[in-house]
């Protein structure tokens, strides 16, 4: 049995699976990754600055420019078959929950229903000034105009994306799910990035990885690693479950 035969039958035999996935389900939709090769390093863009709140609060527009370059990138794409693939996955019935690191919203773009973006989202804006929110499509118009966004008051507009220095979102119920899940599955991500990264360890269940390159979990504790890029490994799976 080869590694993917292994997957499948997990998947056959399990009826609770969580998901935890990262940057490297979006690479496909060319959203960048912060580390690799095409990462956004690459592209003069330092993430330190692009979401270090206080950074953020002196000078938002490195911020803006990295959100300006994915709303136009995303124009281009959509969802990946990844993305695809774990929607799929949950209205048959055997996904419960999505938790995903990324904040370029594709797996709700992808059809997924339960989903927790424990770094946030783009969906909502707040004014830091007087509070009122904003709805993405009126942000985004904002920033494809003049870049930095701000309120009719003149108070700079923030996402509701989680910055360094700030607190995730839905950590407590995704612990939740993992201790139910009889299958952790982590997709595109090296589970670098805590509180996220912990998540597996509390799935008293198989844990299957797949991402391209090593991860930072006991190997002891991975059933199966598929060490290779994610749309070539949901074109495989879709090709077996999806019949
Ligand atoms: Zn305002």
């Amino acid at each position: 049995m080869n590694e993917y035969d292994v997957l499948e039958r997990y998947i056959h035999e399990s009826n609770y699976i969580v998901a935890l996935t990262g940057a490297g389900i979006s690479t496909a939709a060319g959203i960048p990754d912060f580390r690799g090769e095409k990462g956004i390093y690459t592209l003069g863009i330092v993430p330190e600055r692009v979401f270090d709140i206080d950074y953020f609060l002196r000078d938002p527009r490195p911020f803006y420019e990295f959100t300006r370059r994915m709303i136009e990138t995303l124009e281009g794409s959509g969802p990946t078959l990844m993305h695809r693939f774990l929607a799929y996955l949950e209205e048959i019935g055997k996904l419960k929950l999505l938790v995903t690191q990324n904040i370029d919203g594709l797996h709700t773009l992808a059809g997924s229903k339960n989903v927790i973006e424990i770094h946030g989202s783009y969906r909502r804006s707040f004014c830091l000034n007087c509070g009122k929110e904003y709805d993405f499509s009126e942000v985004k118009e904002m920033i494809l105009k003049n870049t930095v966004p701000y309120c009719s008051c003149g108070g700079l507009i923030k996402p509701d994306v989680v910055f360094f220095g700030e607190g995730v979102k839905g950590f407590e119920e995704a612990r939740q799910h993992a201790y139910l899940s009889d299958l952790f599955l982590v997709v595109g991500s090296s589970l670098q990035v805590q509180p996220a990264s912990l998540l597996p360890y509390f799935s008293p269940g198989k844990v299957v990885i797949i991402n391209k390159g090593p991860v930072a979990f006991p190997r002891s504790r991975i059933d199966v690693h598929i060490d290779e890029d994610c749309e070539l490994v949901a074109e495989e799976l879709m090709r077996r479950l999806k019949k």
